[in-house]
């Protein structure tokens, strides 16, 4: 289990996170939905120990870490137990898509079939051996993912991940994402698509979905919180949400 326990942070004078509280549980997968500057971002990078928290708890398959580390107190973040995909993805510029999915691997000498399999799995084989400038943001995007899951983490977070995927691409993401739960894998996905959303969640009570608003979680709930999401706010952007991917009913 991944557990964020009354996480907050502040740039400045700001406050992104207050008092934040989350779950990642094995074999299930959380949503974490919410407007553009709630913190969703913040909140993945602490619970990955990218960035650490000001204060609270995070505690990842029976270690605990509390915020503020003592003085002389060192982390290694947990990866690649647990192995985060950004929106930007940041692929390695000098070498081809192949390469970088290969190169953090190259002490796991048994995960090439994997990579075999991952590049059959989001179509990647006729661009696979390009550098990252000769593809396209979407192709990018896919390496980021194969090099992510290839890596076999107990527990991924992925950030607003399928931003320049097509329909067709987005659909083969939500196979292998609700496979990897299956697996046994602990996933945590940011995303402002309402159908997204609702496909990862939709075949598991022991899914959880979370609404991020301002820095705190406003409400959370299984597949029935997008029905009765509690607050007028949730269900403010709830209707949001809908409305852009096209599902919105007009009456
Ligand atoms: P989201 O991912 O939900 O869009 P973010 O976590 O990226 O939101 O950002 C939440 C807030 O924190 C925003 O107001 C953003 O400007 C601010 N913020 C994020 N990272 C930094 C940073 N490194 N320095 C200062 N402010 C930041
Ligand atoms: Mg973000």
């Amino acid at each position: 289990m991944l557990t964020g326990l009354d996480i907050k942070k502040s740039f400045g004078s700001t406050e992104v996170l207050k008092d934040v509280n989350i779950q990642v549980k094995p074999g299930r997968i959380s949503v974490l939905i919410g407007p553009s500057g709630s913190g969703k971002t913040t909140l993945i990078r602490a619970l990955a120990l990218l960035d650490f928290p000001d204060s609270g708890e995070i505690a990842f398959d029976g270690h605990t870490y509390k915020f503020p580390l003592n003085d002389n107190q060192v982390i290694e973040p947990p990866w690649p137990d647990l192995t985060v995909v950004f929106q930007q993805h940041f692929l390695w510029p000098h070498l081809t898509l192949r390469k970088n999915i290969l190169l953090p691997l190259s002490k796991k000498t048994d995960s090439h079939h994997t990579v075999d399999d991952l590049i059959k799995i989001f179509q990647m084989e006729d661009f696979i051996d390009r550098y990252p400038n000769e593809v396209s943001i979407g192709q990018r995007q896919r390496a980021a993912l194969a090099r992510a899951f290839a890596l076999e983490p107990k527990y991924i977070l992925l950030d607003e991940i399928t931003s320049a995927l097509d329909v067709e691409q987005t659909g083969a993401v939500i196979r292998h994402l609700l496979t990897l739960r299956d697996q046994g894998i602990g996933l945590l996905v940011v995303t402002h698509l309402l159908a997204f959303a609702r496909e990862l969640v939709a075949k598991d009570e022991g899914d959880h979905i979370y609404f991020l608003d301002n820095g705190k979680i406003l409400g959370s709930g299984g597949l029935e919180f997008f029905e009765n999401p509690g607050s007028e706010r949730a269900k403010q952007f709830i209707s949001s949400m809908d409305y852009w991917t096209g599902n919105n009913k007009v009456s």
